[in-house]
């Protein structure tokens, strides 16, 4: 068994750019920006995981970095920047 090298979030990205967006308003097309331009919307990754272009594995890396982010920002106390 061969494990994949994981992939930089650069690599997935520009796979999930592959896909239509789908969030809200957007509905960005393959090759062209999101609206919240220059960050994808996630909706997108989940899109492209579901037609292919992503494996579980892309995914997962995706969601742990924005639950890496957005944790600082939870759990700082109020008032201290994270
Ligand atoms: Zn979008």
């Amino acid at each position: 068994m061969t494990t994949a090298a994981p992939r930089t979030l650069a690599a997935i990205t520009a796979d999930a750019l592959r896909a239509n967006c789908g969030e809200g308003d957007c509905w960005a097309r393959p090759g062209r920006p999101c609206s919240c331009a220059p960050a994808v919307h996630l909706a997108r990754y989940q899109r492209a995981r579901r037609r292919g272009l992503l494996s579980a594995a892309d995914l997962t890396a995706v969601l742990a970095g924005v639950i890496a982010s957005a944790v600082p920002a939870i759990t700082a106390p109020a008032g201290r920047a994270a």
